[in-house]
């Protein structure tokens, strides 16, 4: 590891974009393992930290990317060299480093081995938008939403989360309706899983209180009007799984499907999920994807690339996923 030196997006005072520089050991930070990073993805908070956006990023200078995947070359807390480990949200990009870097240190507590199947690119075609996707299906289940119940919706649909949770639904049997800005993704949509695709103007506008009874469950990575809309037309004891913001974080709702139809609001936060529970669904996303399928989902991108294609992202105008090659 002497001489040591290596490429990372950084960001370096607030409202600052983040530019390409060359790092070297002495600017890893404290932790129990070295990574040399493979792949990293662009997810919305991403576009955010790297454009300069406020919210994500909270010290400064500090590396982007709140997801990395790669091999570990230092080991330590209970990891070889030569595993390979994935590790998503846990302050990446925020308060700790992240991984638009070519190395990375990390601490153990919340990294874990690679999916079998999936690898390194796999799981960053994954990412947290799929990580998130399936914490938020645990969540619908626990709440006894399963398969048989009735349609089940996701917002966004053609975005990160959104892409993830109308295959993930889809393949373990649950009647999945989509929602969408982009009029011309209906087969996007259909040959993930969706059998519904709903324009997204139609979510938009002013709701009643309580309107007609459509969906036993729904993903929402969307917020804003859109959730309130949702919420007045989930079915009686139906549960709405909320994990996102792309279209307002303001919740313009009133209590009536709560008290009149028992329907739940469940959080949903993928960056301190505990570690049972990001293995409980990496698991279950290994299991239901291969490689290939990603393909349909996920495109490649260089270094060179993050700064455009994350402007692009706040503009929900990018489908799917995007990972990063970090080589
Ligand atoms: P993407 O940009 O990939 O997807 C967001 C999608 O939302 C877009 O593709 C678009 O889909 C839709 N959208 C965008 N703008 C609007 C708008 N103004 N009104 C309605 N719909 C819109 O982002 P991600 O999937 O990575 O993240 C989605 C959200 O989830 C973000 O707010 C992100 O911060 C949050 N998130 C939260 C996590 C957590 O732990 N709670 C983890 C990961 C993400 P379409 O065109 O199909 O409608």
């Amino acid at each position: 590891m002497n001489n040591l030196t290596y490429r990372a997006y950084q960001v370096s005072a607030p409202k600052q974009e983040a530019e390409l520089v060359t790092l070297t050991e002495s600017d890893l930070p404290e932790g129990d393992l070295t990574v040399r990073v493979r792949h990293s993805s662009l997810n919305y908070k991403d576009g955010l930290a790297m454009t300069g956006k406020p919210g994500v990023v909270r010290t400064f200078p500090l590396t982007c990317g709140i997801d990395l995947a790669g091999t570990v070359v230092d080991a330590g807390g209970g990891f070889a060299n030569g595993d390979e480990v994935v590790l998503t949200g846990a302050n990446l990009s925020e308060t700790r480093p992240g991984g638009y870097s070519g190395y990375q240190r990390i601490e153990a507590e919340s990294v874990l081995k690679a999916p079998v199947r999936l690898g390194t690119w796999g799981a960053m075609a994954v990412g947290t938008a799929g990580l998130t996707a399936m914490l938020c299906i645990l969540r619908l289940r626990g709440a006894g939403i399963d398969p048989g119940s009735g349609p089940v919706l996701v917002t966004g649909a053609t975005g990160g989360v959104g892409s993830f949770a109308v295959g993930a639904l889809s393949r373990l049997g649950y009647e999945v309706h989509a929602s969408t800005g982009k009029d011309t993704e209906e087969p996007y949509l259909k040959n993930l899983g969706a059998t519904e695709v709903i324009p997204r103007e139609s979510l938009a506008a002013e709701t009643p209180a309580l309107g007609k009874q459509r969906w036993i469950g729904c993903i929402d990575s969307v917020g804003g009007a859109t959730l309130a809309n949702v919420l007045s037309q989930i079915k009686y004891s139906g549960a709405v799984a909320s994990c996102g913001l792309a279209g307002g974080l303001k919740l313009p709702t009133t209590v009536m499907p709560f008290i009149l139809r028992n329907v739940s609001l469940l959080g949903v936060d993928s960056v301190n999920a505990s570690p049972e529970l990001r293995r409980e669904a990496w698991a279950e996303l290994d299991d239901l994807f291969a490689v290939d399928d990603l393909r349909a989902v996920a495109i490649d991108a260089g270094w060179e690339q993050l700064p455009k294609l994350s402007h692009k992202i706040l503009t929900g105008s990018i489908r799917g996923r995007v990972v990063v090659d970090i080589t």
